[in-house]
């Protein structure tokens, strides 16, 4: 199987996330997940860093296999936290040399926890934009970047926000992707205050697709993701039952992304957290097309 470029009439491009599985099950239910998502062509996969590096061994395996058995293109997050440039330009060095073109540079979060003061690793890089400017110094990676709709809880205004993603654009980002949100205004008034600042790259809209609400508050709450009333409202009651849950998150994502993609977004990247369905569910609804169908029709 070879994966294609998919024209416009085949959907919107698609990208989607993972973590690096921590069991032998779980690594089981990550390919099947991708073994199922393929056939969608995905512009990439990437798959994630945890927390202060602690996946780095996990997130280089995955990585790799995706390189070695797929003809997808994998891109690999990495961060800043708790390593030295030198650790972190071998991890990059490491790549490149096993022939993956494309990193999603992260500062990541403070190690003590959400919610206290970031505080750059000594001889470590920075922040993102020196982490992207690290990369480009060693090979010609793709790069990506996160960015925030509703400001990262870091930035002191706007202006500072918005300073930060050109910073990382001059270093070589080409693709923003954001933060998970839940209204598409959020999305169209983030898009108008970027296009505003000069920003022209591509501002790709990250889909969180999490049925379990319990854990999306949690995760929201995090991140400064604001949870609209009617999206809290459709979930009340149904915390012991999972299947609808089910059914209302795969309904609420393809309800955003159809709002999205006729406000003009023609690429997303779903944070899939390894599971399959809800992202086949969400493609099917947005018309994105299994490259095999439109071959056979
Ligand atoms: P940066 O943009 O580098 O900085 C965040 C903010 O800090 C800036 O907006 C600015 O307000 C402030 N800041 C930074 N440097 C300066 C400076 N020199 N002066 C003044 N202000 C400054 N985390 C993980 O651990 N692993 C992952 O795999 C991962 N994947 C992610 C994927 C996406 C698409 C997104 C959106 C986030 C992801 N995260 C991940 C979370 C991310 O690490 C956090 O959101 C983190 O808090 C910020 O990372 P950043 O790269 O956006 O930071």
């Amino acid at each position: 199987m070879t994966v294609m470029g998919r024209s416009s009439s085949q959907g919107p491009k698609v990208s989607f996330e993972f973590f690096p599985p921590k069991s032998e099950e779980a690594e089981a239910k990550l390919w099947s997940s991708i073994e199922r998502l393929y056939p969608l062509a995905p512009d990439f996969v990437s798959v994630t860093y945890g927390a202060g590096g602690s996946t780095r061994d996990r997130t280089h395996r995955t990585v790799r296999r995706i390189v070695a058995e797929t003809d997808m293109k994998p891109a690999a997050h990495l961060t800043c936290v708790s390593a030295t440039c030198e650790e972190v330009d071998e991890v990059i060095r490491d790549y490149w040399d096993a022939g993956v073109r494309h990193i999603v540079a992260l500062r990541g979060d403070p190690p003590e926890g959400l919610g206290e003061r970031y505080q750059a690793y000594p001889g470590g890089y920075g922040n993102s934009a020196d982490l992207t400017r690290g990369i480009k110094a060693i090979g010609d990676f793709e790069v990506s970047v996160g960015c925030y709709p509703e400001k990262h809880p870091d930035s002191a205004d706007w202006d500072a926000d918005l300073d930060m993603l050109k910073a990382k654009i001059d270093a070589g980002a080409t693709r923003a992707i954001t933060q998970f949100f839940f209204d598409p205004d959020v999305y169209f008034r983030y898009l108008e205050r970027v296009r505003k600042a000069g920003i022209d790259i591509p501002i790709v809209p990250g889909v969180m697709l999490q049925p379990n609400f319990k854990g999306l508050k949690r995760m929201a709450q995090m991140c400064g993701a604001h949870i609209p009333d009617r999206i809290h409202a459709v979930y009340e009651g149904l915390d012991e039952d999972p299947d609808t849950r089910e059914l209302v998150t795969a309904h609420l994502a393809a309800e955003m992304c159809e709002t999205l993609n006729q406000g003009g977004a023609d690429a997303f990247h779903f944070y899939t957290l390894n599971r399959a369905g809800l992202a086949l569910s969400t493609c099917a609804l947005l018309g994105v097309k299994s490259l095999q169908d439109v071959k056979a029709a």
